[in-house]
């Protein structure tokens, strides 16, 4: 069987086996490879240190030369964060025109950017095969947080995330998740790679979709983003959420090492398996036991439970008394974020009432557990996941170019 896809202008046809559709609750996502570009380039962002000297082999350079431009060209992508073989200044001039017939410097289409009035920025993206996904960042006074999406689409349906009411489409490849990072350090000025005085300081990998369904490209793209030669984020400035894929907990904690955050958001079995229908599969008990078994989590790095407020729905004084007994019953190194509910045209929810939030997170913390309440960020832009995409989705293409082109005239 075989399906075609649009590459920019061009068609290609490719195996529908690389991009199943997974089923409702357990899915088997097929990690997507690095897929051929129309012009046969192969793009260099996201491959791993050996891939790059690969691909530079691959491409006829013998040995010695493809160790030694390997190594430099990595520093020029991650570090300095070039995007023109042209500007690589060490490696020889004429060395450039045999690059650039063989390797693009790729990041993704940007099909529009907003800024909030709170300083939130939110981008929406477009890969070359042409899918769209978002990534959003958020300023604070003492950091900026970039929310970097895993997947196109989620198949995990949580009832109150927008998102989940987009089929997944497919999975982002680790150079469209680690662009997503170069793209927002490209936006904000932030070349060549400094230790010091960032404005992008964390990582949340919180974007649209599961991560620990594309585990293999999120851990590759992680690993891309902690490397200390190049973008040099320390794990400890990375939080990896899952709605709860147990059986992957564990091996995120090893091969990747991240902080990691729960979307509990319901401590009865009822609530959760409406809320988040993977509890179906993999139950509240199981999932704090797999937290509580996560390596590396201690006080000083605590798991981060996701509490969404909603009216009547999860927001009771029991539901908190619930919450701590179970936090406490698995000695978690625990934090609690309760996030007041973003709701979207259609949504089945309301959000909690500010008075409830504020008692919720009285009882939490009165229970000897952190439990801020998040402020909502960018709510002019849209910025819960998933609503630029289907508001964009909503425009049509000519309305889309009009405002590219509006946007590219006043740019000068
Ligand atoms: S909350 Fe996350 S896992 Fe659930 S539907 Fe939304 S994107 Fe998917």
């Amino acid at each position: 069987m075989s399906a075609i896809l649009r590459y920019g202008d061009a068609m290609q046809t490719v195996s529908a086996a690389l991009m199943p559709i997974p089923g409702h609750i357990d899915p088997v996502p097929v990690p997507r490879g690095v897929q051929p570009r129309p012009d046969g380039r192969v793009d260099l962002i996201g491959l791993t240190k050996d891939q790059l000297r690969e691909a530079l082999l691959s491409g006829g350079m013998e040995l010695k030369q493809a160790k030694l431009r390997s190594k430099q060209i990595w520093h020029w992508l991650y570090n300095r964060g070039a995007t023109r073989f042209a500007d690589m200044t060490d490696i020889a001039k004429a060395q450039h025109p045999w690059l650039e017939e063989r390797f693009v410097i790729g990041r993704p289409e940007v099909v529009e950017a907003q800024v909030s009035s709170d300083g939130t920025r939110k981008w929406l993206l477009r890969s070359a095969d042409g899918q769209d996904y978002e990534m959003v960042f958020i300023p604070d006074a003492d950091r900026g947080t970039l929310c970097v999406s895993s997947q196109v689409g989620c198949t995990l349906n949580c009832r109150f995330c927008h998102t989940g009411t987009m089929r997944l489409v497919r999975n982002l490849t680790a150079g469209e998740i680690v662009g997503q990072v170069m793209l927002a350090r490209d936006s904000l000025g932030e070349w060549p790679s400094q230790p010091e005085g960032r404005m992008l300081t964390n990582i949340v990998m919180m974007g649209m979709g599961e991560p620990l369904y594309n585990f293999d490209a999120v851990r590759d793209a992680l690993k891309l983003v902690m490397d200390g030669d190049g973008l040099a984020l320390s794990k400890r400035r990375i939080t990896l959420s899952t709605s709860g894929v147990v059986p992957m907990m564990a091996r995120a904690g090893a091969e990747i090492g991240v902080n990691l955050a729960v979307s509990l958001h319901a401590v009865t079995k009822d609530v959760r398996d409406e809320l988040v229908p993977l509890n179906k599969k993999y139950g509240i008990e199981e999932l704090l036991q797999a937290c509580a078994d996560y390596p590396g989590a201690n006080n000083a790095r605590r798991i981060t439970f996701e509490y969404v407020m909603l009216k009547d729905k999860n927001d009771s004084d029991a539901d908190a008394h619930e919450l701590v007994r179970l936090l406490r019953h698995y000695d978690l190194p625990a934090k609690v974020n309760l996030i007041p509910f973003n709701p979207w045209p259609g949504a089945d929810y309301e959000c909690s009432t500010p008075e409830r939030i504020r008692r919720f997170s009285d009882i939490v913390f009165e229970g000897g557990i952190s439990a801020p309440v998040r402020t909502p960020r960018g709510r002019d832009i849209d910025a819960a996941c998933g609503q630029l995409k289907t508001a964009a989705e909503k425009k049509s293409r000519a309305q889309l170019d009009r405002e590219a082109e509006e946007k590219f005239a006043a740019l000068g």
